[in-house]
């Protein structure tokens, strides 16, 4: 049996329901996996509210670390009692255990943590994809990246320091920002205070950033096409604040024939060599030392809903980790 976090309607946090759930065994293609810790990321919020939508009833979370109990017929890349992480389909990561398909479970180096796995499998394999499988980006480009002090944030500040990559931050408090510095970001703005277009000219001499990386979305989308050289790349790929109203072409056009994408990392991770490619990139940064994560707040699996609440507060800061 398993305790697994389920919801049965779409709503806020308190339709997050904790139930005991038979595990049975792996099928063809699919791993049994006991959690030693799971992480929360926005894409959990999404699920719950309905605006990406699951069949219901559904068990919730995308991402996860810990040993591998069984494993299915064809899995050739794991073993029983291998340690192992990921972020994938189907939803269901908030659980002691869960069979699951194996493609995107990766084997995890015994150099990294369970919690730091189940912190940044996902939010760091999205950065992995934003700095090089989206737009070429070389040293020495410059990236605006809001909600800097974030899960995926501060993986992103620290990534692009390591690349020589111009990172200017964006967050909703001065603490938030110092935050993101400390991780590497080049410059931040406060931009519940400060209106960032101004300043993002003013830090780049009025020429605009090569890229945005914008998982805020509704509030921060049409500024930050005003943030852009012509010709540069406007990458959204979440809605922290609220999806992004319909895009006329032609404002493209208008703003200097830019270019505009919406990403989801689970295109990225769809081939099994790309999606342990990314993840072994991600290990390499790590064990490098150049990202390391930070676990700005821990909740028990019990309190699941207060983790969604404080995360929808904007009261979070970096990666967080349910315990189990
Ligand atoms: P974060 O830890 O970054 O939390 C979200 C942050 O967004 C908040 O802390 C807050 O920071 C900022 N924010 C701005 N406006 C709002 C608002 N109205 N309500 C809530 N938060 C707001 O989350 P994650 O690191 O998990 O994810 C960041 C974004 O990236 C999300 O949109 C997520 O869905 C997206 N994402 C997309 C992926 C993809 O491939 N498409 C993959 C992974 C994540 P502040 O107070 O500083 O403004």
């Amino acid at each position: 049996m398993s305790r697994t976090i389920v919801i049965e309607e779409p709503g806020g946090p308190e339709m997050l329901k904790v139930v005991e759930r038979e595990v049975g065994d792996p099928g063809p293609g699919e791993i049994r996996i006991r959690h030693h810790a799971v992480g929360l990321n926005f894409i959990d919020v999404y699920q719950r509210t309905g605006l990406y939508p699951l069949p219901l009833p559904h068990a919730l979370g995308m991402e996860a670390a810990g040993i591998v109990e069984a494993v299915g017929e064809g899995v050739t890349h794991l073993k029983e009692g291998d340690r192992a992480a990921y972020a994938a389909m189907p939803p269901g990561a908030y659980a002691e255990a869960r069979v699951m398909p194996a493609a995107q479970v990766c084997p995890l180096p015994d150099s990294i943590s369970y919690e730091d796995a189940a912190a940044m499998m996902l939010q760091g394999m999205t950065v992995e994809y934003l700095f090089h499988r989206v737009t070429p980006i070389a040293k020495g480009d410059s990236v605006l990246f809001h909600a800097a002090a974030g899960g995926v944030g501060l993986i992103a500040c620290q990534w692009a320091r390591s690349e020589g990559i111009e990172l200017i931050g964006t967050a909703g408090t001065d603490a938030k920002c110092a935050l993101a510095r400390e991780h590497g970001a080049a410059h931040c703005i406060n931009y519940r205070e400060t209106d960032f277009v101004p300043e993002v000219k003013k830090i780049t001499k009025d020429a605009g950033v090569d890229v945005v990386m914008d998982g805020v979305g509704k509030d921060t989308f049409d500024a930050s096409l005003d943030c852009l050289k012509p010709l540069g790349m406007m990458i959204s790929f979440g809605n922290a604040s609220g999806p992004v109203e319909p895009v006329s072409l032609l404002t493209l056009a208008a703003k200097g024939s830019l270019k505009l994408t919406r990403t989801t990392l689970f295109t990225f991770l769809a081939d099994h060599d790309r999606c342990q490619a990314m993840a072994r990139h991600l290990f390499d940064k790590m064990e490098s030392g150049a990202v390391k994560v930070n676990i700005g707040q821990r909740w028990p699996l019990e309190e699941i809903a207060d983790a969604h609440r404080a995360l929808e507060a904007r009261e979070t800061t970096g990666s967080t980790v349910i315990t189990l």
